[in-house]
């Protein structure tokens, strides 16, 4: 997937025909190897996950997690925000309620990633004043979002990238806070049939950390792999 290793805009009549072309591919190749999953998707949807994202486009849920269509249920907006239930502008709330009352997802990921614009426009709100619009909906990081940014902002000693991944894990665990406010989410969470978790890609390492409530840090998903277990596994993997 060389696009991803490419950083230069490309010009707009190229960019509609790369989407044709990867449209192309999926009919020529991908849909006849998965035409059996297509078509018992055609009945309906029984995704397990919510999976609660940034709209960034380096962040790539059934990539990073390797699921197949009909897996996740997703929700993605700038900053992995989720406003309270009684905004129901936004469609956050009602994904929310679609997706455990109807779905019945058993599991809600709430996914920040490093490198957020939305998380930098936190930080720096002068920023984002001809963006109106991203302006409002970042207030949704909340009261708690802002105390810390400005306590954050009064500590000299940390860096702008420092304070940006604190920031961007304090906000996983506001948002993961204002989930919780959800009728339909503490309903089932008190009826025991939804987990909730907090994680953090790292775009240049492809690694995710999670939350860890009871000890109130991030720590790694998994046990790393380490570089020569990887070089033994020499058979390319499929990378979406
Ligand atoms: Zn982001």
């Amino acid at each position: 997937m060389a696009v991803l290793e490419r950083f230069e805009r490309m010009p707009t009549e190229k960019t509609m025909q790369q989407l044709i072309d990867g449209y192309s591919r999926f009919r020529s190749k991908v849909y006849p190897q998965h035409s059996k999953l297509f078509e018992k998707l055609a009945k309906g949807q029984q995704p397990h996950t919510l999976f609660i994202s940034c709209a960034d486009s380096r962040v790539m849920p059934e990539m990073i997690t390797q699921c197949d269509p009909g897996s996740i249920f997703s929700c993605r907006n700038a900053g992995n925000l989720i406003p309270p239930p009684t905004e129901v502008g936004s469609g956050v709330p009602a994904t929310i309620e679609y997706a455990i009352r109807v779905l019945k997802v058993t599991d809600i990921v709430v996914c920040g990633h490093s490198d957020c614009g939305a998380m930098k426009g936190i930080l720096k709100m002068e920023s984002l004043e001809s963006l109106p619009v991203v302006r409002g909906w970042l207030e949704h990081a909340g009261p708690s979002a802002r105390w810390l940014t400005r306590m954050l902002k009064n500590t000299t000693s940390m860096s702008f990238e420092e304070t940006l991944a604190v920031v961007t894990e304090a906000n996983i665990i506001v948002q993961m806070q204002n989930l919780r406010m959800h009728p339909s989410v503490d309903e089932a969470l008190r009826q025991g049939t939804l987990k909730l978790h907090g994680w953090v890609y790292d775009i240049g390492s492809g690694t995710v950390r999670q939350l860890d409530s009871e000890r109130g840090e991030f720590q790694p998903l998994i046990p790393e792999i380490l570089p020569a277990e990887h070089s033994h596994a020499k058979q390319e993997q499929k990378i979406a």
